[in-house]
């Protein structure tokens, strides 16, 4: 069959449902939930998905807020046909909403799933034998979902995955920062702190004198390293010494090899503190760290070559890189994550940005990443040396 008529038969498969995909989206977006308590979103998207014929196993892999749904060919034989995954976020930020743009995210997961299906069920005019995954990931926005998931095996009889996330840019080759997330406490010994501060361990000194020595590290950083940081326990009341405070810091760098360098400078900060002040040091790691997103090249270019024919240039990377549990699938599935303008350049978890992801204006946008994507999905269902050339690029080879 011609590219064009199946680029003709999704594009009819999204006009078909957009209202409905538009409906999804706004529900979402009205209903902002947190990481793992996405109840609603979960309920919501995999009705849909039962109705429009997907098999579906909701609370998927242990995890209440997570979803699988797939749909394959009648002849697809299990470890012998391509699966290809495509992902759904829908958590928000607390307290503003859905300022990440994930109801979007959904949209198009669930808009590009249905094309995707719709080309393999026609199945009387095409040849291809496989399956596609729409996959819902919960708690991205801390938490790490998608870890969850690669920890229960559920990537194992996956060959490729795809997802989209708005921005305020077109970026086709996406860098995401890897992520470690750590508390630090101290614990020092509380007096009155005027009759007798000296007799006091101040534990609020402990976190503020690490602040400092973080901040001023920074000249020795490069320049894709990030470290930064709340106080977000320095005691009660002024008039008692604090004998305890919690800090929390995010580390971020482009590869885990610089991670371990900057790791390092910030503990002996925190060491520094706790020897200055004389106080005790508890220091926590969160235990699911965010790995950096290994972009498929080969997918990438492919996605990119369906782009420019729907009238989507990229220019170069505008250098915006936050985190995401998208980079631990990269290490284990070839994958792609481009990420889409949706009408107006705000930056993402800023109000601006809840408040655009609310709106309708951004569905044509949605849409034409929808059938990127599928049509990305179909040419490696049926270009098998396509497939050949991703796998190997992933093994490196
Ligand atoms: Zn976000
Ligand atoms: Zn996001």
């Amino acid at each position: 069959m011609e590219a064009s008529l199946f680029a003709q038969m999704i594009s009819e498969s999204l006009a078909k449902n957009k209202e409905e995909f538009n409906n999804l989206s706004q529900l979402i977006w009205a209903h902002p939930e947190t990481q793992y308590d996405e109840h609603f979103a979960h309920a919501l998207l995999t009705d849909f998905l039962s109705k429009e014929g997907f098999v579906v196993e909701k609370a998927y892999a242990g995890v209440p807020t997570a979803f699988r749904a797939e749909i394959a060919t009648s002849d697809y034989v299990v470890g012998s046909h391509p699966v290809i995954a495509i992902l759904c976020e829908y958590d928000a930020l607390p307290e503003i909403g859905h300022a990440c743009g994930h109801n979007l995210i959904a949209e198009v997961g669930i808009a590009a799933g249905c094309a995707v299906r719709d080309v393999l069920l026609s199945n009387s005019q095409t040849k291809f034998p496989g399956k596609v995954v729409v996959l819902g990931c919960p708690a991205e926005e801390g938490g790490g979902g998608k870890i969850d998931l690669i920890n229960f095996g559920c990537f194992r009889d996956i060959d490729f995955v795809m997802m989209a996330h708005p921005f305020p840019h077109d970026v086709l080759h996406c860098i995401t920062l890897g992520i470690e997330r750590c508390t630090v406490e101290f614990f020092g010994r509380a007096t009155h702190a005027s009759c007798q501060p000296w007799e006091g361990v101040n534990a609020l000194d402990a976190a503020i004198s690490a602040y400092n020595a973080v901040s001023l590290s920074r000249q020795q950083m490069k320049p894709d390293w990030r470290a930064h940081a709340i106080i977000a326990k320095g005691g009660t009341v002024p008039n008692v010494i604090p004998d305890h405070s919690e800090s929390q810091y995010y580390m971020r760098c482009q590869n885990m090899e610089d991670m371990a360098i900057l790791k390092s400078k910030l503990i002996q900060c925190f060491e520094c503190a706790a020897e200055a002040t004389g106080c005790r040091m508890v220091l926590s790691w969160d235990p699911k760290p965010y790995l950096p997103l290994r972009s498929n090249r080969t997918m990438a270019s492919t996605f990119g070559d369906f782009a420019q024919a729907e009238n989507l240039v990229y220019g170069p990377d505008p250098g915006l890189h936050g985190s995401s549990d998208i980079g631990n699938v990269s290490m284990v599935v070839p994958t792609i994550h481009p990420r889409f303008f949706v009408g107006e350049s705000h930056l993402i978890h800023t109000r601006e940005f809840q408040k655009l992801a609310g709106s309708s204006k951004t569905q044509p946008y949605c849409l034409r990443m929808a059938k990127i994507m599928a049509l990305t999905a179909v040419e490696l269902f049926i270009n098998k040396s396509l497939r050949e050339k991703v796998t190997r690029e992933f093994d490196g080879c």
